[in-house]
């Protein structure tokens, strides 16, 4: 039932969010088939190829899946050449691991993916601003490039707090995109913690 209702919510924000955007029948079709692995590895075949929005779309549902295992909603996935090739969610708790978030799962999976632990030809998308940690895997990935949905203002490691993706002192500054489906990525979060502070 929560995650009906959050699945709700947060399509409600993308329907508002799109409207003016022009959305096409391709990227709805996207959505519909949006991937959620839950950590099985993705080959490269296959899926059509994603724009920004279509891209956090599939991190918004792969994010919606952390709710069933009780963690924080978020998710990321990772494209390459146009195509998903890994989708993860936050399962801190699942996990019960410290690094056992969105990023860092999608980046590992991304990578045993392609053979190479570099992903400078890969765009990370998350709904939720990277944490220090995060950032940090990013960087070591060499990834191409970084969109992400709604601010952390009390973690965000690319912006909100540090910013770790244009600090010139590291060897690897990938341009960041932020705000893609902002609202509806902060609606899920807000749905989850109003829900388990009730
Ligand atoms: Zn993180």
């Amino acid at each position: 039932m929560r995650e009906r209702t959050n699945r709700h919510a947060w399509r409600a924000c993308v329907g508002q969010l799109t409207v003016g955007s022009n959305p096409t029948p391709s990227a709805m079709d996207d959505r519909s088939e949006a991937p959620v692995t839950d950590g099985e590895l993705r080959p490269p075949s296959g899926a059509r190829s994603v724009d920004d929005e279509a891209a956090m779309e599939a991190a918004l549902v792969e994010a919606e899946a952390a709710l069933a295992h009780g963690d924080v909603p978020i998710g990321a996935v990772v494209v390459h050449g146009g195509r998903v090739i890994a989708s993860r969610h936050n399962e801190r708790e699942r996990q019960q691991d410290p690094t056992a978030h969105a990023e860092v799962l999608a980046l590992r999976n991304a990578a045993a993916v392609l053979g190479t632990w570099r992903l400078d030809e890969c765009t990370l998308v998350v709904t939720l601003e990277p944490c220090v940690m995060c950032a940090g895997a990013l960087v070591n990935a060499r990834i191409g490039r970084l969109v992400y949905g709604a601010a952390d203002l009390k973690a965000g490691a690319t912006a909100s707090l540090y910013n770790v993706c244009a600090d010139p002192r590291l060897n690897h500054n990938p341009p960041v995109t932020h705000g893609v489906l902002a609202e509806a990525c902060a609606a899920l979060l807000t749905a989850f913690f109003a829900e388990r502070r009730a």
